[in-house]
């Protein structure tokens, strides 16, 4: 209940500032945690090895850094979130609407590293066409969209939601266990998330998060269900302690159901 009261002053602006704008989204060097974000994906699914029909991203919030290595490899990508004003700013960049976030530099930094010479207004086109549907999500429902998704989504990936949303870590496994129940036996998971962080800031909203350490994170995907290919862990730099959460690091897990 504290959760969701926290979240109904979440401000997606705010949040986009303290995350998406530098120095934390500064392209000038890969020791930044943006572009460590985006490296770990676009390795990832160079392998060619995850792909489909359908990619469901969980908890979204208003942001598309992570669908952008992800796109070229599922003909339909979902993008949920729990909250109105979330799916309302998606919904303005997925439409080209004038006031949505200039997501064109984490494209052009994408388009960069993935190294295909491909111009990068190609990949926004192709996003904004595969991002079909931005439907509503609670992760501690068993049946986060209220129904099963049919058929169930190839691949699953959820950046900073689950223990954003987890009073503490017996409830981030079952929020995992909830989500695992949209993806097909055998479909790939990958998870971004916060290590060691207590809270973050969005605007008026100070969000409470678990504290998870890389142990809790392996110990969690086994327990709900899934086979650890990958984890991979980035140390928060002093100078992007800049006082909106109190996060140690980035956690990158890729595993499958
Ligand atoms: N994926 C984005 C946003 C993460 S912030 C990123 O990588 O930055 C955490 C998100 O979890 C917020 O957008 C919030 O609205 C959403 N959220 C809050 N409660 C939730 C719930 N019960 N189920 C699913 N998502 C929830």
């Amino acid at each position: 209940a504290a959760l969701r009261e926290g979240y109904e002053h979440f401000d997606p602006r705010a949040y986009l500032r303290n995350n998406y704008l530098p120095p934390r989204a500064d392209f000038s060097s890969e020791e930044f945690v943006v572009p460590w974000k985006l490296r770990c994906l676009a390795e990832t699914f160079a392998s060619g090895e995850i792909r489909g029909r359908t990619l469901i991203d969980v908890g979204s919030g208003p942001t598309i850094y992570q669908l952008l290595s992800a796109c070229d490899h599922f003909e339909e990508i979902v993008a949920t979130d729990y909250l109105a004003v979330n799916r309302e700013e998606l919904g303005r960049w997925a439409r080209g609407e004038p006031g949505a976030f200039d997501w064109s530099p984490f494209i052009q930094h994408v388009c960069k590293i993935e190294g295909r010479g491909e111009p990068w207004q190609d990949k926004e086109r192709r996003l904004r066409q595969r991002l079909r549907r931005i439907l509503p999500i609670d992760v501690h429902r068993p049946e986060p969209l209220g129904a099963p998704l049919r058929p169930p989504a190839d691949a699953l990936l959820s950046a900073f939601c689950l223990e954003a949303v987890s009073p503490d870590r017996a409830a981030f496994v079952r929020a995992l266990a909830h989500v695992g129940n949209l993806l097909r036996p055998g479909g790939h998971a990958l998870l971004l998330g916060a290590l060691g962080e207590s809270f973050y800031l969005a605007g008026p909203a100070r969000l409470p998060v678990v504290p998870l350490e890389e142990s809790d994170v392996r110990e969690a995907l086994a327990a709900a269900g899934f086979a650890l290919r990958e984890l991979r862990s980035y140390a928060m730099p002093p100078a992007l302690r800049t006082g909106v959460d109190d996060v140690d690091g980035v956690f990158f897990a890729h595993a499958q159901k």
